[in-house]
Order: structure tokens, then sequence, then C-alpha cells
């Protein structure tokens, strides 16, 4: 190693050592002119011979400066510059292998660059991000395939049922129903996947429109009139009129209906849902809230959290997606989202979006 540094020092003063020759001829003309004329001004007779002696001992002297500062650089940079690169390039090459966990520690000795501290810690947060962004894919992976698994499992074991030749008409009919819906659940899901992926991926871009939010809303929660009317859940609505929103109608109403099929799904028959839309400066606020089960603080953390689902009495009805999608989109439409829930009292979520440009020009 210490064979290695010598001989690519003295490739180094090899290089430069034409580079050394012609500075130091350079200064050295440059100081007998210099001399000359100091000699002639201050009329000092200089002989041929002191002149010589001056022109090699100032050439020499350039010559030996020139390696000798050539050779403290050459330290310095070993000090400063190579450690810092070399740390750079080996943890480089391994992200290239594929390992994210890979840190670099920042160089505490009194002479590093600073530079180098500032390309580590990027490094290190580029590596952090890397890795996270692999533990979500890994992660995502790993639900889809559980998600998938249980409806898998039940259309295999009815499926199995199905085929014994002395089954009642009535149990046939049972079966075939969980079949079906077992394959409902792994279609919605797929569509739910599908539509996240390419709401993540940017691949939708929002088809914006100016129209009346409070008609919207409306038009959604009355798709789930057969559900308020067979459960006898009582509906209240406060729609504030003429609130216009320019925004991707089919996007929000992935919104509205997610926010809708919760709060019917967590509350129980002949609680309440409450719809609500006012107007609120810039923004258009819409609550839905119900008196269902609630959700404590540590559920409410996670519940935009892809396949999160808190309430597991009702994971057959859902797949955890719902509120990731809702989240994407609120966030395309650069609003804001909210959740306030207690545990058996109900849940209200709120979402703001801004209203309409000419809306709001109209008011002021
Ligand atoms: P799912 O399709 O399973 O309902 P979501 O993403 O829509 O998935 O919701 C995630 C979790 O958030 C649910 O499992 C539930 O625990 C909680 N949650 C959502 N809405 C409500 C609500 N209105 N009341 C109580 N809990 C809710």
């Amino acid at each position: 190693m210490k064979k290695a540094w010598g001989r690519k020092l003295l490739q180094g003063l090899y290089n430069y050592f034409l580079f050394f020759l012609l500075v130091a001829f350079l200064v050295t003309c440059t100081t007998m002119l210099f001399v000359s004329v100091l000699s002639e001004s201050l009329e000092i007779e200089l002989t041929n011979e002191n002149l010589q002696t001056a022109a090699k001992l100032t050439f020499v002297n350039v010559v030996l400066l020139s390696v000798l500062f050539t050779v403290i650089d050459a330290v310095r940079r070993k000090l400063t510059t190579e450690k810092a690169t070399k740390h750079i390039i080996s943890a480089a090459r391994e992200v290239v292998k594929g390992d994210f966990d890979v840190r670099i520690e920042p160089i505490s000795n009194f002479s590093a660059d600073d530079n180098y501290n500032a390309i580590i810690d990027c490094f290190n947060t580029m590596t952090a991000e890397l890795a996270s962004v692999e533990t979500l894919r890994t992660d995502f992976i790993a639900n889809v395939s559980h998600e998938m698994k249980t409806p898998l499992t039940v259309i295999q074991n009815y499926g199995t049922l199905l085929q014994s030749p002395d089954l009642s008409d009535e149990k046939r009919i049972e079966y075939a129903r969980a079949v079906s819906n077992a394959s409902r659940r792994l279609a919605d899901m797929m569509t739910n996947i599908l539509k996240l992926n390419r709401l993540e991926n940017q691949q939708i871009y929002p088809k914006t429109e100016t129209y009346d939010l409070g008609e919207q809303l409306c038009e959604n929660l009355l798709q789930f009139e057969n559900v308020w009317e067979t459960r006898e859940i009582g509906i209240e609505t406060d729609i504030g009129e003429n609130i216009y929103v320019s925004a991707d109608k089919e996007l929000l109403s992935l919104v509205w209906n997610n926010l809708f099929s919760n709060a019917f799904k967590f509350t129980e028959n002949g609680g309440t849902v409450t719809l609500s839309l006012l107007a609120d400066g810039p923004y258009a606020v819409v609550k839905v809230q119900d008196t269902g089960c609630g959700m404590s603080a540590e559920v409410g953390a996670h519940i935009f959290e892809k396949f999160y689902q808190g309430d597991t009495s009702h994971a057959t009805q859902g797949n955890g997606l719902g509120l990731a999608l809702v989240k994407r989109v609120v966030d395309i439409m650069q609003g804001e989202i909210a959740v306030e829930s207690a545990v058996g009292l109900g849940t209200t979520f709120t979402v703001k979006i801004r209203r309409d440009e000419h809306d709001l020009e109209e008011i002021r």
C-alpha cells in the first residue's frame, strides 16, 4: 500500500517535472532582469560570475520549492480528499449491488473539507430514502399476496364443496354466493391496486372542470339510499348552495364514495350519518360524520396507509386501500384531509379543497 503511494508520488513529480523546469526558468529570467535593472539604478557593479551564481541559485531554489510544495499538497490531498472520496466510491458501489443499508460516517478530522460532509449527508439521505422505498415495495407485495390468499382459499374451498353430487339447492346457492362474493372482493382489490398504482405514478392527469360540489355530493350520497333504508340509518345534510370547485369530478367522486361507504360500514343499524358542505374563505369544506364505532388514536394514525385495516370485524367488506386512495386524490388536488374520532361515539372526516377562482372573484 505504502509502496503504491510512493510510486504514485514519484509518477506525479515526474509528470510535473517539465512544468517545474519551465517555471524555474521563467522565474530565474524575471529575477535576473530585476536584479540587473536594480544594480544599474543603484550603480552597483555586478560581475557576470555574480549573475550566473545568482541565476543558478534561483533556478535550483524554485525547482526545489516546487517539488516541496507539490509533496505537501499531495499529502494534504491524501489526508483530506482522497480518504473521503474512497469512502464515497466504495459506498456507492455497495448501493449499485443493491445494499441500501450502507451509510458513510461523516469526516471529523480537522482538515476535512466541509463539502465532503455535505455530499456524505446527501448520500446517507439518499440511501435511507431508497431503503424505505424498497421496504414499501416488499411490504406491498407481501400485503397483496396475503390479501389475495383469503378470497382465493374461499373460492377453492367452496368450489370443492360445490362439486359434491348430493348437495341441496339451498346449500348450492349459499356456496355459489360465497364464491361470487370472494371473486368480487378479489376484483375490487385489483381495481383499487391499479387505480392507486396509476395515481402514485402520476399516470392519471386530473381533468379539471368547474361544477357545483353540493350537487355531486348529493348524487354520490343517493347511491347509498338502499343501504341507509334497509339498515335504518338516519341521514342529515347541510349542503351550502352554489359552492363551485375546479376539479376532476371522477377522482373526487372516488373520495366521497369511499368516505360514505366507510361511514355506513362502521355505523350500527339505527345510527346517523351527517353530510355537510360549507364555504370557508377560499376553501370548500366537506364533513362526513357518523355515529359509528369510531377508532382509537393508534388506529387513526395509520388509516391512510395501504392495506391498513383497524377494524378487522369488517375486514371482509374492504381491503384497506380505500383511504390510501382518498389521501392520494386529495393530495393531487392539493387539498387537505383530517379525521376526528372517538371510540364508541363516531368519526368525522373533513376534506378541504380550493374553490373555483371565478366563484371566489364574484364574492370579492
Ligand atoms: P377498508 O376498505 O378496509 O375500510 P379503508 O382504507 O377505507 O379500508 O379504511 C382503513 C381503516 O380505517 C378501516 O379498517 C377502519 O379501521 C378505519 N376507518 C375508516 N373509516 C372509518 C369510520 N368511518 N369509522 C371508524 N373507522 C374507520
